[in-house]
């Protein structure tokens, strides 16, 4: 199994760490033509979605990228990641992929709580830490078919699932605990085997 991460900006050398801990091959989506390799799935880091976007755009990599998760490649988004697949953003007139039927509020929580550490149940797997750092959070659903909040903190939604996309507003790269990444790498083992 391979696995791409988007390596244009922001915090991917943690999710490369990550997956090779847990013994998965991965490579770094730097340019368009990183694109034509053969992937069972993509991760999009977190860092700064109008830079990643941008970069993106430049780079020509925004029709590919929406094509093939809209084909069903499973992607994970995290922070800035979920920001760039999100329908929606309310307080930003961007849209990046828009694959994902959600509607996101950047910077969601003002400056005194910029970052903060929790814990919260994640549907499935329990109890896990999450890190925020001026993270977005889910203000709304947009679809109701093959879609589900996966976590809340204090009411809010910070982690959905549609299909094989799963955004998550927190930072499971920068913790120890590996169960995100796990249910990922479950759904992308599942695609592949269809
Ligand atoms: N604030 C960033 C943005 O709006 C996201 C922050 C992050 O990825 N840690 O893109």
């Amino acid at each position: 199994m391979k696995i791409a991460v988007l390596a244009v900006q922001g915090a991917f050398a943690e999710h490369i760490d990550k997956l090779k801990r847990l013994g998965v091959d991965c490579i770094e989506l730097r340019q368009r033509a990183d694109l034509e390799q053969d992937i069972d799935g993509l991760i999009l880091p977190g860092g700064e979605s109008t830079v990643q976007g941008k970069l993106l755009q430049d780079l020509q990599m925004l029709e590919p990228l929406r094509d093939r998760i809209s084909r069903g490649l499973p992607v994970l988004g995290t922070c800035a990641g979920l920001i760039l697949l999100a329908r929606k953003i309310s307080n930003d007139g961007a849209v990046w992929l828009g694959t994902l039927p959600v509607c996101v509020q950047r910077n969601a929580y003002g400056r005194q709580l910029g970052s903060f550490h929790t814990e919260a149940e994640v549907k499935g797997i329990g109890t896990v830490p999450m890190t925020f750092i001026r993270a977005p959070y889910v203000e709304s659903l947009m679809e109701t078919q093959d879609g589900e909040a996966l976590a809340r903190v204090d009411g809010r939604i910070v982690a959905v699932r549609y299909g094989n996309q799963i955004g998550t507003a927190f930072h499971p790269e920068l913790d120890e605990d590996d169960r995100i990444h796990e249910m990922f790498l479950h759904l992308c083992r599942k695609n592949s085997a269809r």
